[in-house]
């Protein structure tokens, strides 16, 4: 089949391609209406169909492929595999699904999900799942503020965790985090379900609210739980996710879209076939961990890998091995981690027979030309980026070997997926540009399958924050783009203030708003500079109250209520005291002026600039180096 022959009939005929689609996927009630439309930018996909995601990522291939791995959880860390059958993950997820109910969790309900990236993890999501639960995965990175700020948004009934996460060998103890999140939250759960994994030295558990899992799974240990039938458009998962303010999103997701876009992009995009092997790196407090560590290779009856641990640890063979070992066909990482193994021989690549492995799908951050070669040469494999976002929940562009191999254009992540009617933009005319333009990249709507269906609890934001960017009503996704001649995409950065530190989205006033509540900063910006190894790093420009306070002290400071309060993914690389912040006369941060300072380029217009001393101060204190930090 031809791409493009493909991807027209998804834009022309969306009822007759979707309807294709989503047979794909088992219904207990069939969609009455492919596509209802009626009250845009909402849409509802596959309405009065009913479904349930766990049903279809483990139940019904319980007959065909019942012994067949389903999850392997590999942990460098703790020196663990756990390797789950279809048959074994069934009877995981109903135990887990057993011990919610009895806590009073029923359809509807949410449950914050603060886990590292183990099997264990995963199981508590499809428990969610099967019995209709709303569950919000919090990245284990993510620290006690941040928890916090989820938790009042999504208001759960219960809290899972683990007792600790571990990296680098080092035991990150979750409970006291929680404990913390817990102490300054306005909703807090009703109860807090601790897997114990036995890392932590020390469990601490508040009688009546904090249970162990593993006695309460011992007393449901053969529990079958019925499967809760969903509406295609109730919702299955929230997902936080940065944006302009310091209140994250929640992201949305329905349950029959979902699940066919993820059937679809399985073999369409990443070319997997029932019994076939994936290893996505990412990390289920991710979207890329929701969407292919745990729902599309398990809806496409495929095993799933995830790794716990650095790429590099035990050594930087250990991807490969795993590779060699299971037989994986589609691996998905990140440029990131890319150039972390690039610094290694690629000897530990070599040594490996890869034979099986036939493509290599890297996301969340612009892939640079040296590190596509890189990987490319010492791989010997097909390379492909993808572009997408949290809110999308599956690639927006992409190439797709699954129906036509189209050429690799280095520095393009490619080419529109199905159902994605793609456009460019000028952000002052509201036009479409030329080819060779830059734009922002938009979506016309509807938006296809899988993509968020609203901002979680509040429509108003979905609107604004998505649908109301130009004269016409598109999806912005808030990156510049400019598209070649041959319909090649080329990303060009984002149009907000959020930045991308080794595929990782973070806000910056989320940072400036943390770097603020240090008692002796005044003001705080923060930028997003470009980095050799983690494509950007947070670097921040604060005034402090008193002049004559100690700069070092406080900048080291500032970086450890960051660490503290949001999580060490978010700590700042460094952190510069000046005396002024360079603002327009209306009194807005140039943080783009800053940006192009660090980095060593022109600052651009300064005409609006108030007081040019400010940004002869930022020149000094980059020329005198920064006061914490690198
Ligand atoms: P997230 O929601 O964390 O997945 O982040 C989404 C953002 O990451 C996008 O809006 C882009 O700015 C960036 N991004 C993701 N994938 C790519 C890619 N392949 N190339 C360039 N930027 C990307």
């Amino acid at each position: 089949m031809r791409y493009e022959d493909f991807h027209r009939r998804s834009i022309e005929q969306p009822e007759a391609f979707w309807a294709d689609a989503a047979k794909a996927i088992d219904w207990h009630t069939p969609p009455q209406a492919i596509l209802e439309y009626d009250n845009p930018p909402f849409r509802r996909w596959f309405a009065g169909g009913t479904t349930n995601l766990c049903h279809n990522a483990v139940d019904r291939h319980l007959d065909a492929r019942g012994e067949q791995l389903a999850l392997v959880g590999w942990s460098s860390e703790t020196g663990q595999v756990r390797e789950l059958s279809y048959r074994q993950l069934h009877c995981e997820v109903n135990v887990f699904a057993a011990v919610l109910r009895s806590l009073g969790v029923g359809k509807g309900e949410r449950v914050v999900i603060y886990m590292p990236h183990t099997v264990e993890a995963a199981i508590a999501m499809l428990a969610c799942a099967r019995i209709g639960a709303i569950h919000s995965v919090v990245f284990g990175g993510f620290a006690a503020h941040n928890l916090a700020l989820r938790i009042d948004d999504a208001k759960p009934r219960v809290l899972v965790c683990a007792d600790a996460g571990i990296r680098g060998g080092k035991v990150i103890p979750f409970k006291p985090l929680v404990d913390q999140a817990l102490a300054r939250a306005q909703h807090p759960p009703a109860h807090v379900l601790v897997v114990n994994r036995g890392l932590a030295a020390e469990l601490p558990l508040l009688p009546g609210r904090d249970l162990e899992y593993g006695p309460l799974a011992a007393r449901h240990a053969d529990a079958e739980v019925p499967v809760e039938w969903l509406e295609s458009n109730e919702p299955s998962y929230i997902l936080y996710t940065s944006g302009t303010t310091g209140k994250p999103k929640g992201v949305q997701r329905d349950v029959g879209g979902y699940a066919v876009a993820l059937a679809l992009s399985m073999w369409a995009i990443y070319d997997i076939r029932p019994g076939q092997v994936m290893f996505s790196t990412s990390d289920i407090g991710w979207v890329v961990g929701h969407s292919y560590n745990v729902y599309g290779p398990l809806i496409a009856g495929a095993t799933s890998i995830l790794y716990e641990g650095l790429p590099t640890s035990p050594d930087p063979g250990i991807w490969w091995r795993i590779c060699e070992k299971y037989g994986v066909r589609t691996m998905f990482s990140s440029p990131t981690a890319v150039r972390v193994l690039k610094k290694q021989d690629p000897q530990w690549l070599r040594s490996c027979d890869l034979s099986r492995l036939q493509y290599l799908f890297l996301a969340g951050e612009p892939l640079d030309e040296p590190t596509a070669d890189w990987i490319t040469t010492a791989l010997g494999k097909t390379v492909i980026d993808n572009y997408w976002q949290t809110e999308t929940g599956w690639p927006v562009l992409t190439l797709m070997p699954g129906v036509e191999m189209k050429p690799v254009k280095l520095g393009s992540p490619g080419l529109p997926a199905p159902g994605y009617r793609l456009r460019v933009i000028d952000e002052n005319t509201g036009q479409d540009v030329g080819p060779g333009q830059k734009g922002v990249l938009a979506i016309q709507p509807p938006l296809p399958p899988g993509c968020l269906s609203t901002v979680w609890g509040d429509d108003g934001r979905f609107i604004a924050s998505y649908f109301s960017h130009f004269k016409e009503q598109l999806y912005s996704s808030l990156d510049w783009a400019i598209r070649d001649a041959d319909g090649y995409t080329f990303i060009l950065g984002r149009t907000d203030d959020v930045i991308n530190v080794a595929g990782h989205r973070l806000g910056t006033r989320e940072i400036e708003e943390s770097v603020s509540s240090h008692p002796a900063v005044a003001e705080a910006a923060v930028i997003g500079v470009q980095d050799a190894i983690k494509g950007q790093v947070p670097v921040v420009f604060a005034t402090l109250k008193r002049s004559d306070g100690d700069a070092g002290e406080a900048a080291a400071e500032m970086m450890r209520t960051v660490s503290e309060q949001l999580g060490a993914v978010a700590r700042p690389s460094r952190v510069y005291v000046v005396n002024a912040l360079p603002k327009t006369r209306s009194g807005k941060l140039l943080r783009r002026s800053l940006q192009a300072l660090a980095e060593q380029r022109d600052p651009g217009d300064l005409s609006t600039l108030d007081d040019p001393n400010a940004l002869e101060e930022v020149r000094r204190a980059l020329e005198r180096g920064a006061d914490a930090g690198a």
